[in-house]
């Protein structure tokens, strides 16, 4: 592992917080060190307060914090003789503790310091740095334990047997760290847990922190368990679409919400997943116990779910009474899914949890297969993985979440989302917690910005293969489908029936029309597999109820879209499937109409531009925005009980009505 500090990059950042922020981003840089919201670094400043007091501060990453990205003001700052104080007291209960962390901060707004601030006000050193290394843990999870560690680092740290995070964690550094720190100890490994550097500077720490995990690495390395050999490539076949949506069905049937599940069917993720050993490397438990939050103690294998429930219920009435007090079960659902066929999935309320879990359980099959080489893979006991699951800090947290969006854990395909009504449903729907593939022939639809949220497709939505790509982009990205928003539509000039040539008629029909029937049929076994029922969404038009002459293709093919949309009302109603159609007009905020184009329409009118946009009763501007709200919300619990239905969005047209 190599050492990521430069001169010219630490001269940006100032004074000792300033380096414990650049240094922090280091350790954050490099996944094999700590990995979301991982790990927690230090640093003790003294410092004179309004009344001249002088007092050591100490910096230490607020809970919840990410190394990779983090600032100053990512670091609470707690009074150092206080936390000293409670190290001595026998016990103290968590909640307790965090209590006592936020009420000495000297800066009101700053984040709950993380739970190990008093482990890093025990070490007698200015810079403190923890990790979760995976070459550290996967020494400190193979067999020969504390002597391996002892190869390993000799007197240059100090081992601490495991023991829960939080203030036991604490107390037994407090005892054991005194007694066996030397001159030459640079850092503390914490069995099956991970690891800690320390020293004067910022530099200093990292630096050990650096060379602490490279000894790690190279024991690794000279017993041939550090390059892991590469997975032969699977043969290619088409998805399994039902199967994956039917996975996910059960999946959030046992957590009790729509979930994301997203499939990692990759030559690596299959060839774990097709370990003969797979049932006892895999059912231990987490890398490091942190873990378990994110990815519960081990995955599901295979694709029994409800024998996964069962098992996690055993598990919970299992440890639950041994708790100092009473738990509340969490849902049961498997979060790793390992599956001969699909690989790793891996799933979450949201996009972004279930990409967390991906990653996570990534470094996972890594640190156990290095494990494995050295001998065998060697997790912490149920009991140990069950407290830090059921840490009262982690349950508190969980009865203070909020009310999840109304469309969170729910996964969308938007057609036409470039632009104009279909790229401000692709942010309706996202603000409401779904995730969403949005499919255009514009390849602007393919920037998402690494958004976990939302993937594009480029491709024309007449073309069979491109309707499947972007329904196996659905399931791959988020295993399966519950919203469809039939957006794309084209729009050719005004042009009178008498000129009204074949192959515009049929260019109309084939986009407008056509192309959603394939695609309704197409994705009929996804929605019908939807945690809460398919939703469909119609983006018709004004020009169904109200046509206008120049337009006879345009207005047949949306009136015959919504004849398409009011039969599949009908007939999916009993499969839960609703089906609901928008007739927008006069939308100007849209790609086609440029401000010249609208000069010359509102001309044409003999209207100024803003009386021709709010040509309507209302005499209102309809935005994109508008529509796009509109057709979320359909698919939220406030239309929960509507199919069938057909609603402008005109502003009011005396035609209409
Ligand atoms: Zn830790």
């Amino acid at each position: 592992m190599d050492s990521l500090w430069s001169d010219d990059e630490a001269a940006r950042f100032e004074g000792d917080l300033g380096l414990r922020v650049y240094t922090s981003r280091l350790l954050g840089r490099d996944p094999a060190l700590v990995l979301h919201g991982g790990g927690n670094t230090s640093v003790k400043i003294v410092e004179r307060d309004l009344v001249g007091n002088e007092e050591t501060i100490l910096y230490v990453k607020g809970s919840g914090g990410d190394l990779a990205s983090i600032e100053p003001a990512g670091f609470s700052p707690v009074r150092l003789a206080h936390l000293l104080a409670l190290a001595r007291l026998p016990a103290l209960p968590d909640p307790v503790m965090v209590n006592e962390l936020r009420t000495h901060m000297t800066r009101a707004s700053a984040p709950t310091p993380s739970v190990e601030a008093i482990l890093h006000a025990l070490l007698p050193h200015r810079y403190v740095d923890h990790t979760h290394a995976d070459a550290v843990i996967a020494v400190c999870n193979a067999p020969g334990g504390e002597g391996r560690v002892r190869e390993i680092w000799g007197d240059s740290v100090v081992v601490i047997p495991y023991v829960m995070p939080g203030f036991d964690l604490a107390r037994a550094c407090a005892e054991r760290f005194p007694a066996e720190a030397t001159g030459t100890t640079q850092g503390m490994v914490l069995m099956h847990h991970g690891i800690f550097s320390f020293g004067a500077t910022a530099r200093e720490s990292y630096e050990r922190m650096i060379a602490l995990v490279s000894r790690a690495e190279e024991h690794l390395a000279r017993r041939r368990a550090w390059s892991l050999p590469p997975a032969p490539a699977p043969a290619p076949r088409a998805l399994p679409r039902v199967e994956i949506a039917t996975l996910r069905a059960a999946i959030s049937r046992a957590a009790g919400a729509p979930m994301v599940l997203a499939v990692h069917d990759d030559a690596r993720c299959r060839a774990f997943a097709r370990r003969p050993d797979l049932a006892e490397v895999a059912q231990q438990g987490p890398a490091t116990p942190d873990h378990v939050i994110r990815t519960k103690r081990v995955p599901l294998l295979g694709r029994d779910v409800d024998g996964y429930v069962a098992a996690y219920r055993r598990y919970f009435e299992a440890h639950a009474p041994a708790a100092r007090e009473p738990k509340t079960m969490l849902d049961p659902a498997p979060r790793v899914v390992l599956d001969p066929e699909l690989g790793l999935c891996a799933a979450g309320r949201s996009a972004r949890d279930a990409r967390v879990v991906a990653e996570i359980y990534r470094r996972t099959m890594d640190v156990i297969e290095r494990a494995a080489l050295l001998g065998g893979w060697r997790a912490l006991p149920p009991a140990d993985v069950f407290a830090v699951e059921y840490w009262d800090l982690e349950q508190a947290k969980l009865r203070a979440a909020g009310k999840p969006p109304a469309l969170a854990g729910e996964v969308a395909l938007v057609t036409g989302a470039a632009s104009g009504i279909g790229k401000a449903t692709v942010e309706s729907l996202r603000a409401r917690g779904a995730a969403v593939v949005g499919l255009d022939l514009d390849p602007a639809v393919a920037r998402s910005d690494g958004a976990p949220d939302l993937v594009g497709v480029e491709g024309d939505v007449a073309d069979p293969a491109v309707l499947a790509r972007a329904l196996d982009v659905a399931v791959r990205s988020f295993g399966g489908l519950d919203v469809l928003v039939l957006n794309a539509g084209i729009f050719p000039g005004g042009r009178r029936i008498e000129a009204l040539a074949d192959e515009e008629w049929r260019r109309v029909l084939r986009v407008n029309l056509d192309a959603n029937l394939a695609l309704l049929r197409e994705a009929h076994p996804l929605l019908v597999r939807s945690p809460r029922g398919g939703r469909v969404v119609v983006i018709g038009s004004k020009n169904v109820p109200a046509p206008g002459p120049g337009a006879a293709a345009y207005s047949a093919s949306k009136a015959a879209l919504t004849q398409l949309a009011r039969v599949a009302a009908l007939e999916w109603a009993g499969e839960g499937i609703r089906v609901n159609t928008l007739h927008p007009d006069a939308v100007f905020d849209t790609g086609v109409w440029t401000p010249e184009v609208l000069e010359a329409r509102a001309k044409a009118y003999g209207l100024t531009v803003e009386a021709y946009k709010t040509k309507n009763l209302l005499h209102t501007e309809v935005h994109a925005a508008d529509v796009a709200e509109l057709a979320a919300e359909l698919c939220g619990p406030l239309f929960a009980k509507t199919t069938g239905a057909q609603i402008p969005v005109d502003g009011g047209n005396d035609r209409v009505i």
